[in-house]
C-alpha cells in the first residue's frame, strides 16, 4: 500500500532532511546514515513489514540505505 504524500512529507520533516538508517550492515556501520535525502530519492521504510503507516513505523531512508534492506521490493 502506498503511503500518502502527507505522511512522507511528515516523516522527511521529522527526519530533518536526512537519511534514518541506523541498520548495521550499510556502509555507515553503527551510526546514523544520515545522507541528505533527495526529493523523489528516497523511501519510507515499514520497521514492521506489513505494518501501519504511521510515522512511529516509518523510517525515511536514501535509496541506497533502502536497497539493504531485507524487505526491499516488497513494501
Ligand atoms: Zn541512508
Ligand atoms: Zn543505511
Amino acid at each position: 500500500m502506498a503511503i500518502s504524500e502527507e505522511t512522507k512529507k511528515a516523516l522527511y520533516q521529522r527526519a530533518g532532511g536526512r537519511c534514518e538508517c541506523t541498520m548495521i550492515n550499510c556502509d555507515h556501520g553503527d551510526r546514523r546514515c544520515s545522507r541528505s535525502l533527495s526529493v523523489g530519492y528516497w523511501d519510507a521504510h515499514h520497521r514492521t513489514a506489513g505494518g501501519p503507516d504511521t510515522l512511529s513505523n516509518l523510517t525515511a531512508m536514501c535509496a541506497t540505505c533502502h536497497k539493504n534492506t531485507r524487505t526491499y521490493g516488497r513494501s
